[in-house]
């Protein structure tokens, strides 16, 4: 019996060890005591560090409008930095709440990583290049040594400097300029692979205008354009989106599509070359589907016309951005939808019917289609709770502090 006791008194204590650390066990030194500001819990700074960063740190919220404090723990267990900042940041609630300048210093000596985190109120003074900075300038070369002595002070002078003298903090960010660059290297890498991107659609799209041109030359001059006029608009879409690497590609394609169009025609009669009616003189030579066609801007025809026999082409070249349908009446391309109705309404399980109603602006000829309507689709299953809770900010849970929030900005390092 006394055996048990003692394992499970072993086990007790050993319990909260094993799991992980968690923001509630950082000792805040600052309700204790509120002169000081650094809570080590690695034992890494000299009492005479110790002393000198509380100091420092007083000194920055007194002649600041940031609130700094520095925590140093011997490991996170696991977690990640920048979460487990985010947590203390919220629980001591880091910072006065209406002004969120709180800047949490995070220092883990076991994970070699250290976090910079600032309260919305406070990245206008302590902006995040300044923070990468510090991590990578002032503390990594000396943690590298096992100095964290010279590494927290020398960063807390440079953060005093840019908390108490604008001068400084311009200072900070032009010495800086080029690691600032490089911080925000993922925007240069996410630019340059858009860059990319853009030449590829440019380039391809110069292949492809030919090898369709190419493709199409055997084919009837409508149906050549036709394949031709279908990349027309993805070619516009992709010059706007794709920085106007498209361009050159795109003017190819409406070369090609007037070259296809008016290229030289011989009869196929007498071989003598063709002349092309021009649009005022063509209508003579149409129908009146053909003609009503024009009118409407379905079809644009071509009349080509031999000089020596007489003989006429006739080409159509559909107009592809007008929603006209071909008349099973009149056969002109002059049908348009004037009407749709549900026959018989979809369910879940079933496809609905429906009745399409098109008029014929030629020869005023009505029809009716019927169409299937897609089944509806099941209502979405709502799962309840979940998401609240988080980010409800420091102030009632901590106090210690003056319930200021983080809007993660800082920045994080290791060394
Ligand atoms: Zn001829
Ligand atoms: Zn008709």
């Amino acid at each position: 019996m006394k055996r048990l006791i003692t394992i499970l008194l072993t086990l007790s204590i050993l319990l909260p060890t094993a799991s992980a650390l968690s923001p509630d066990d950082v000792d805040n030194v600052h309700i204790k005591d509120r002169t000081r500001f650094v809570s080590d819990m690695a034992g890494a700074l000299s009492p005479a560090a110790l002393s000198q960063a509380d100091s420092l740190l007083a000194g920055m919220w007194r002649q600041s409008s940031a609130e700094p404090v520095v925590v140093i723990l011997p490991g996170l267990d696991g977690e990640e930095i920048n979460d487990f900042a985010t947590r203390l940041f919220s629980l001591w609630g880091i910072g006065k709440k209406d002004k969120d300048n709180g800047v949490l210093v995070l220092i883990s000596v076991g994970d070699r990583k250290a976090v910079i985190r600032t309260g919305y109120g406070a990245e206008g003074v302590l902006p995040d290049v300044i923070a990468s900075n510090i991590i990578r300038h002032d503390m990594a070369p000396y943690f590298r040594q096992g100095d964290y002595d010279g590494g927290v002070l020398a960063a807390l002078m440079t953060m005093n400097g840019a908390l108490t003298s604008p001068e400084a903090r311009e200072e900070l960010m032009s010495r800086y300029a080029n690691d600032a660059g490089a911080s925000s290297g993922s925007q240069v890498d996410f630019f340059r692979i858009y860059l990319i991107f853009c030449a590829l659609v440019g380039g391809g799209l110069l292949v492809l205008v030919p090898v369709v041109y190419l493709s199409s030359r055997r084919q009837p001059t409508s149906k050549a354009y036709g394949q031709l006029q279908s990349l027309k608009l993805p070619a516009l879409v992709a010059t706007v989106l794709a920085l106007g690497f498209p361009l050159p590609a795109y003017i190819l394609l409406v070369i090609l599509m007037r070259h296809v169009r008016l290229q030289k025609r011989l009869c196929p009669n007498c071989s003598t070359r063709m002349l092309r009616v021009d649009e005022d003189n063509d209508n003579s030579y149409l129908t009146q589907s053909q003609d009503a066609e024009e009118r409407l801007d379905s079809v644009d025809y071509d009349v080509w016309l031999c000089p020596q026999c007489g003989e006429t082409d006739i080409i159509p070249y559909i107009n592809p951005t007008k929603n006209f349908t071909d008349c099973p009446r009149c056969s002109a391309r002059a049908c348009t939808l004037v009407n749709r109705r549900t026959v018989i309404a979809p369910t879940t399980t079933r496809e609905g019917r429906g009745v399409e109603e098109y008029a014929c602006l030629n020869c005023r000829n009505r029809w009716q289609k019927p169409y299937n309507i897609a089944k509806l689709a099941a209502p979405p299953i709502i799962i309840g709770g979940g998401g609240g809770g988080f980010g409800s900010g420091g102030g009632l849970s901590g106090g210690s502090f003056g319930g200021g929030m983080t809007g993660g900005g800082g920045a994080s390092g290791g060394w």
